[in-house]
């Protein structure tokens, strides 16, 4: 039994040691499960059967979109169906169950790899798409594969769960089982649906680790580390007294993030503020609220779209909603309205590629475009309102005519129900982002219109510096305590103070304690940040008083640079409160 250490990225924290358990549902890797020569006739069949319930559920798909959205976006399926009934593509799986005596999972395999390389050497954006539709039928008949198999999530073992990847709906079924200790996967990313559901469910997750399923055996002992983003197999007697070690430290630091949930979110000088929670997943909520979260500041509902391969219904919208609603009350929850188009490709259309996706057909812009699916969405907004403590969200609004086309539609909807005799609550008030800079010097116009402001600083800084929020080449430029950037968050919540309207930021911003502390001396009260964030922060501001930080961070816009200003809060706010800079954090 071999030693290793593997790195991925720890996308969700914690350590835990136990035994691996590879899943069956090991996707597109090239291990070969052989089947004895007479059993080969019968895998054809199951193979054929699969294909045959790809095909109905192909033109099922087609024809809902049809009817939903149009022609236009139903072709995508013709596309898929004629992959699905080319001749090589199906005489290729067959030649390799009868020549290798393979199982139908390792013959979707090649035929997987060997597309992959074919449209790789190809490298035109055309074929690159095509490749994607390839993979997409391969993965379809994939999974109807296994529901025609006896393949069941089986025991109640605690384990190590093992996985090349993980899909939305595979994730959700077995790590809501509450035996899986942790999870280890070939692929993923920070935002990938495993990623975000283990990190609600407190499960540690380390995922981007290439080939861990080939490196694996079925109850081999792995440690897994998802703060440090480390993975341990078969780890020596040594390592795993370091792991226990680690273990309680662990377990000490979450304990007092817990403590600090409990606490009242008021400065010194017991001015009250509201930290609250950005979340992608229903699931997120009830983690969130033990984080001392209130309510939830953006709820980033394009995620109902990236999760699934069909486009969500109007119930399907509306269960999302009213169930967030349900578990945040009596807090808020703000929706908001698809921020999708530009890089966030919706995968059920086939949407033109741009060539400045960040400054493309995205968010507002991409909704006022495609009406129909805007009007589904903001229906079951308006479905699940009458629990009262729904709100609206508008995200990257530049002009008041966006506005009102979006109140118009709004109107349209409202009326549709009241015919229908629908209920909603009539009142559900409506808010836009402020994200793009010329939204944020139009407030005063703006403020007019809405019922609140929340800033999302994450694109405001990056369109207001000119600075691509994801590019590691300009990220020293990145700066949230510009003077241009202070001065012009400062507008924006004294414009909404003026008018009496709630104002909150909801970039990553919020979750920084310098940073958070310079926007509560520019008068904010509402934080909206990644749940796991909330403690540091409400630590953070509990430890200060209001008044000071009003003072100190007066004096900090009449400086010249970010660094001034940095160095001018740390000197002053440090001097006068100690406490404020006290991390916390999981001592490693
Ligand atoms: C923001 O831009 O600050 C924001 C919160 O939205 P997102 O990160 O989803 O773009
Ligand atoms: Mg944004």
């Amino acid at each position: 039994m071999e030693f290793t250490r593997l790195r991925g990225i720890g996308v969700s924290p914690g350590i835990a040691m136990g035994e691996a358990a590879l899943t069956e549902r090991v996707i597109f890797t090239l291990r070969k499960d052989y089947i004895p020569p007479h059993r080969v006739q019968e895998e054809l069949l199951r193979l054929k059967a699969a294909v045959d319930k790809t095909r109905e559920d192909l033109v099922e798909l087609k024809n809902k979109i049809r009817e939903k959205i149009g022609e236009e976006h139903a072709f995508i399926f013709d596309a898929h169906l004629m992959i699905l009934d080319d001749p090589s593509l199906a005489g290729g799986l067959e030649r390799l169950i009868r020549e290798e005596n393979v199982k139908s999972e390792s013959a979707l395999s090649e035929v997987h790899d060997h597309y992959q390389k074919m449209f790789d050497s190809i490298g035109d954006e055309y074929f690159k798409q095509r490749k994607s539709d390839v993979s997409d039928v391969l993965t379809k008949i994939y999974k109807n594969l296994e529901s025609q198999s006896e393949e069941k999530v089986d025991d109640t073992r605690e384990k190590i769960l093992v996985a090349h990847e993980l899909l939305p709906s595979e994730a959700a079924l077995r790590l809501s089982q509450g035996n899986i200790l942790a999870v280890a996967l070939d692929m993923g990313g920070q935002t990938s649906h495993a990623a975000i559901l283990a990190r609600s469910l407190n499960i540690p997750t380390v995922v981007g680790l290439h080939n861990i399923t080939q490196k694996i055996k079925n109850q081999e002992t792995l440690i897994v580390d998802g703060t440090d983003g480390e993975v341990i197999i078969n780890p020596p007697l040594t390592v795993q007294k370091e792991f226990l070690g680690k273990r309680e430290k662990y377990d000490n630091y979450r304990k007092e993030l817990k403590k600090i949930a409990k606490w009242k979110a008021v400065t010194l000088d017991e001015v009250r503020f509201y930290p609250m929670a950005n979340i992608e997943l229903p699931e997120e909520i009830s983690h969130a609220l033990s984080y001392g979260a209130e309510g939830v500041g953006l709820f980033r509902s394009e995620f109902i779209y990236l999760q699934r391969s069909t486009l969500p219904t109007e119930e399907d919208h509306f269960e999302v909603y009213s169930r967030l609603a349900r578990e945040a009350h009596p807090f808020p929850v703000y929706i908001r309205t698809i921020d999708i188009g530009g890089e966030k490709n919706l995968p059920q259309l086939s949407i033109e590629k741009e060539p400045n996706p960040a400054l493309g057909l995205r968010a507002i812009r991409f909704s006022l475009g495609h009406r129909e699916l805007f009007r589904i969405q903001l229906r079951a907004i308006l479905r699940a309102s009458i629990q009262k403590n729904v709100r609206i969200l508008i995200p990257m609004i530049t002009e008041v005519e966006e506005i009102g086309e979006v109140k118009l539609l709004f109107q349209e909807v409202k009326q549709e129900l009241q015919d229908k005799k629908i209920r909603f609550d009539p009142n559900i008030p409506l808010g836009v982002m402020i994200e793009v800079p010329a939204a944020a010097a139009i407030s005063d116009i703006l403020v007019k219109e809405v019922d609140y402001f929340s800033i999302g600083t994450n694109d405001l800084i990056q369109y207001y510096l000119a600075v691509d929020r994801s590019n590691e080449f300009v990220s020293y430029l990145y700066k949230p305590l510009h003077p241009s950037v202070l001065r012009l968050i400062k507008f924006v919540i004294e414009t909404a103070a003026k008018e009496g309207k709630d104002v909150a930021v909801c970039g990553e911003m919020a979750a920084d304690p310098l940073s958070a502390m310079a926007l509560l001396g520019l008068g904010l009260k509402k934080f909206s940040m990644n749940p796991i964030y909330i403690p540091r922060i409400k630590k953070a501001l509990r430890a200060v008083e209001y008044r000071t930080v009003r003072r100190v961070v007066n004096q900090a816009l009449t400086l010249k640079t970010a660094q001034e200003i940095e160095e001018y809060l740390i000197e002053k706010l440090l001097v006068k409160h100690p406490n404020a800079f006290l991390m916390i954090g999981p001592a490693s």
